[in-house]
């Protein structure tokens, strides 16, 4: 049997360890998850009543064209429908992205410390990833990528360019100003795709920040990803989207599956959509948690990242695994950050009060527990 190295080189995606894994293992009855930046609110209400109407009609296969969802989105969005598309969650879309954009052996650049699916999914499509630093505040550099872009991308072959904008599990974000000059430098170029991940776009307070939607219509080479995972809720239900040329969505149609979204996510996502009172309160919570984590981490003299997400990165001071290990004890599952290069850190997401008051009261006992070591450098590689 003979696998290609980029393939045998991939390194499984670790998900948040499951509540009830949690439990076996521990003997714990009552576990708090932490670790995935979910809704803590659970799924849109109003998603869940048109998720139980659909039942009655499973026998069916969904639409392939998605036309509801789509129809709603650009309403919302103010986009037109041939600019619009949506996946299996936004994980599809990278992947999918990765294989139309990328031959094998080209180039995908993006940063240190990025959303990992962008590095699994170049190798899972042979594509070779490139990255290009952090800033000391641990920010993606958009002027040293589109330098990188500018000097490699001959030799490189570089198609395809990332940015998580806020990015996972850092939560820093990039700014409009930084946003737009590195677009005045790489836009509407026409060997190059640029995709902005938008994932936590509606939980950003940043006020200089700034969402690529705004410049879609104005580089051609420009793609957003938004996502139903995060603020909607519905990460189960697996649902992202894309904002796109139209020739980008065309393609896109072709290579994707034709039931790659099931009806129950189609039709979640549609309620969700349009459920303001839900989007609003799960802004609130997460604000409201932000803070509360920002006072306590102080406190606890925990040095922290200002977060744009629904999560915070934070340095324990102390080796990560034993951290977390013995949060786990304790019934806390958070997540370790050592697979981006952080050997001290770990990223906590908002959960409801009485789990971020649990969360924090588990850490200060941990912290008691386990030795202090030297803070980790920003992660190079
Ligand atoms: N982008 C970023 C930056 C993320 O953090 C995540 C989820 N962790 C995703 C995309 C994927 O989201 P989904 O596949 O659930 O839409």
């Amino acid at each position: 049997m003979k696998i290609s190295p980029e393939i045998l080189n991939l390194v499984p995606y670790k998900p948040g360890k499951p509540i009830s894994e949690t439990q076996r293992e521990y003997g714990l009855s009552k576990v708090y998850k932490l670790a995935s930046n979910e809704n803590p609110l659970g799924p849109s209400p109003k998603a869940m009543e048109a998720v139980k109407k659909a039942l009655e009609h499973q026998n069916l296969y969904p639409d392939p064209s998605h036309y509801e969802l789509l129809q709603t989105m650009s309403n919302e969005w103010g986009f037109p429908k041939q600019q619009l598309a949506i996946g299996n969650g936004s994980d599809e879309l990278i992947d999918l992205l990765t294989r139309i954009f990328c031959e094998p052996k080209q180039g995908v650049l993006t940063s240190v410390a990025a959303f990992n699916a962008y590095e699994v999914s170049a190798g899972a499509n042979r594509a070779a990833l490139h990255k290009v630093p952090l800033t000391e505040g641990y920010c993606f550099d958009l002027e040293a990528i589109a330098d990188y872009f500018m000097a490699h991308h001959q030799e490189k072959d570089i198609r395809l360019i990332f940015i998580s904008n806020p990015n996972n599990p850092t939560g820093t974000y990039a700014s409009k100003e930084q946003v737009e000059s590195f677009l005045a430098r790489l836009g509407n170029r026409d060997d190059v795709m640029i995709v902005f991940d938008e994932a936590y776009n509606e939980f950003v307070r940043a006020e200089d920040y700034a969402s690529a939607q705004n410049y879609i219509n104005k580089y051609n080479n420009l793609i957003v990803l938004r996502t139903f995972s995060k603020i909607y809720g519905l990460a189960g239900f697996r649902v992202g989207a894309m904002i796109a040329p139209p020739t980008v969505v065309e393609v896109y149609n072709r290579v994707r599956k034709p039931f790659n979204v099931n009806d129950l996510a189609q039709v979640a996502a549609n309620a969700a959509l349009q459920d303001k009172e839900f989007l609003q309160r799960s802004q609130q919570i997460c604000w409201k948690g932000l803070d509360y984590f920002y006072k306590k981490l102080e406190e606890l003299g925990l040095p922290y990242i200002h977060s744009q997400g629904n999560f915070v990165m934070f340095d324990t001071l102390r080796d990560a695994v034993k951290v977390n290990e013995a949060l786990l004890r304790r019934g806390i599952i958070m997540r370790p950050v050592l697979n981006y290069g952080f050997k001290t850190h770990m990223r906590l997401s908002v959960g409801l009060e009485h789990e971020n008051e649990a969360a924090i009261a588990a850490l200060k006992e941990v912290l008691k527990e386990i030795p202090v070591l030297a803070g980790t450098p920003i992660p190079t590689v």
